[in-house]
């Protein structure tokens, strides 16, 4: 086993509350380990150009509660390339560099596996807001944006309450509804439509509406997440079908979050995880072990072989989904 001397630490993909966190935990254990850590610039490609600067404990001071990066993320389609993987991995270890951290999601994790592969120890860490990683059961980013969601539909309840609307809240999650499911459990909503149900625009909202309306309520959030498709066109239809075939004006609006669920100051959650993931991450490199993900996985925090991690399938919890459908009218 060959002794790390130095490791690399990059952030990827899309970037998420926390990312800080695991930085400053990833350079402090490893300078700790007696190793030199190079923080490297935006994601692979500043890997490729070596576009990078050693971090030394103080670096990282005053980062722990900044959102964002301050590596500096980027999404790099060339990376995608075998030969410029191979000829990264063998840049890289010329230029002194032992083992790898890579903070980011699947796609990310891809590149961490392809570079592993190639001769450079590589760990991966989760780091998105969408908690959309199947070998973990959390991901770096995701309480923060939950509370940020969770913070903005109060603020949207608000005024649908006093204008007896109709508010579509749209959320990030790429393809998955983590984010859609749990903020709208947070928030109250009084549907939640995610790519992972079918849903059915008469059932789910129109009947839900009249049963609301039936029950006296004349105020309704709706939270959906991305992956579903045209947020706009689902809320003019439920209007015109309400309108159509009940006789009910119901004014809707939609309120689509964006990119604010992407920022701010990390939670505690996200701050602690990100420190226990870094420190696991350094903990493998120094035992001279690489192409591995660092997860949690039973609440533990574990590590498991990159392949194995990108092959795992997990499913939206099922209590979750009775929990929404309970509380929701
Ligand atoms: P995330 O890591 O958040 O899922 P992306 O899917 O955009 O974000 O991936 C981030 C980066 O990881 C890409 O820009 C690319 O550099 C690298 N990457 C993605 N997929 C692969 C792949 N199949 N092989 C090698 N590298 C990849």
């Amino acid at each position: 086993m060959k002794e790390m001397k130095t490791i690399g630490v990059l952030t990827s993909g899309g970037d998420a509350p926390g990312m800080n966190a695991a930085i400053r935990a990833v350079v402090r254990a490893g300078v700790n380990s007696g190793m030199r850590v190079l923080g490297i610039h935006n994601g692979y490609t500043g890997l490729m150009k070596l576009d990078m600067k050693e971090m030394d404990m103080r670096e990282v001071s005053d980062t722990l509660h900044r959102g964002g990066t301050i590596l500096g993320s980027a999404r790099c389609l060339e990376f995608k390339k075998p030969e410029v993987v191979k000829s990264t991995a063998e840049q890289a270890k010329e230029n002194g560099i032992d083992g790898l951290v890579v903070i980011g999601g699947d796609g990310s994790f891809r590149g961490a596996r392809d570079l592993s592969l190639a001769g450079l120890p590589t760990i991966g860490l989760p780091g998105t807001i969408d908690n959309d990683i199947d070998c973990t059961e959390y991901t770096i980013g995701y309480d923060t944006a939950l509370n940020t969601v969770s913070d903005c539909i109060d603020k949207i309840r608000d005024t649908t309450l006093s204008h007896n609307r109709c508010t579509f809240v749209e959320v990030m999650g790429k393809d998955a509804g983590y984010i859609a499911l749990s903020a709208g459990i947070a928030g109250g909503a009084e549907a939640i439509l995610i790519p992972e149900q079918k849903f059915d625009i008469q059932k789910d909202l129109v009947q839900m509406i009249m049963d609301c309306r039936a029950r006296g309520k004349y105020h309704y959030i709706i939270v959906i997440a991305e992956g579903i498709g045209n947020t706009q066109e689902i809320a003019d239809k439920t209007e015109e079908l309400l309108r159509t075939e009940h006789d009910i004006e119901l004014e809707t609006k939609v309120c689509i979050l964006g990119h604010i669920q992407r920022g701010g100051r990390p939670t505690v959650k996200d701050r602690i995880t990100a420190s226990q993931m870094g420190v696991h991450a350094v903990d493998l490199l120094k035992q001279g072990i690489g192409n591995r993900v660092v997860v949690k996985r039973d609440g533990k925090i574990t590590d498991l072989d990159i392949l194995e991690g990108l092959n795992m399938k997990k499913t939206i919890d099922a209590d979750m989904l009775r929990l929404a459908d309970i509380l929701s009218l």
